[in-house]
């Protein structure tokens, strides 16, 4: 039998999601759904990706704001239906990204991946970080851990017994649409005038990517929770302070 890697894993995720994706949209139409629907429908898995990369980023990677009660779930949802990957897989190699930013340890870097690779997922893995102790300690982190391909799961069907053609395009849609900006920030976040370094991209990516296309800002100053410089405007860090957010850290 054959045995897939963890990558192998990834790269298939990603080329299913994606064909999901290209064939659901013209069957939400020919099935009946409306454009209006449609426009529903990517908004809210708009805002859910959104809630998730800012809780795997700025709030479990970095802890830059603490959550009140509704935020924490609300990012934990956005998390699960994103559909990224497990939480405590993500903090760590964030946490290499920052710790090792484009050498041979850091698991995504142009350097030493194509676009093409990043989008598969197919990242180096290394060791260098500490070990998570602050995410073992979070017991919501480590049910969501534990569980998260059960929760994806179970979303996933119970709004296809309630609607599969809106099944069918949100998910793996919300994946796929995030994951292109994934690899845009990965890849095109390092890229500048052929030199790899992090860097800041336009005002349009850091307004659909929600302040993570201000990228070089958030390397040189990774636990501030707003990612903007002078005239700079990150909405990512508005929905943090006024949907999210119970208070600052202590320094
Ligand atoms: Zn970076
Ligand atoms: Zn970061």
């Amino acid at each position: 039998m054959i045995k897939l890697s963890y990558t192998d894993k990834v790269s298939i995720k990603v080329i299913l999601l994606a064909i999901v994706s290209v064939l659901a949209i013209p069957y939400y139409f020919i099935a009946g759904g409306t454009l209006l629907g449609f426009i529903i429908i990517r908004l809210v898995g708009t805002a859910f990706s959104a809630l998730g990369t800012i809780g795997h980023h700025r709030w479990l990677s970095h802890h830059s704001f603490v959550p009140h009660t509704l935020g924490r779930y609300l990012m934990w949802t956005g998390l699960v239906i994103y559909g990224i990957g497990k939480p405590l897989h993500l903090v760590i190699a964030h946490r290499l990204h920052h710790a090792h930013c484009d050498t041979a340890l850091d698991p995504h870097s142009p350097n030493h991946h194509s676009w093409m690779n990043l989008w598969l997922g197919r990242f180096s893995t290394s060791s260098g970080v500490r070990y998570p102790k602050d995410f073992y300690r979070n017991k919501e982190a480590v049910f969501v851990n534990n569980h998260y391909w059960k929760l994806y799961a179970a979303f996933n069907i119970v709004l296809a017994l309630i609607d599969l053609k809106t099944a069918l395009v949100f998910c793996p849609v919300i994946f796929t649409w995030s994951w292109i900006l994934t690899t845009v920030i990965n890849y095109n976040g390092h890229v500048h005038n052929n030199t790899v370094t992090p860097t800041n991209l336009n005002f349009l990516i850091s307004i659909i990517t929600f302040g993570e296309g201000l990228h070089k800002n958030h390397h040189n100053d990774q636990t501030n929770r707003s990612f903007a410089g002078k005239n700079q405007f990150d909405l990512g860090a508005v929905v943090v302070e006024k949907i999210l957010m119970a208070k600052a850290p202590l320094k």
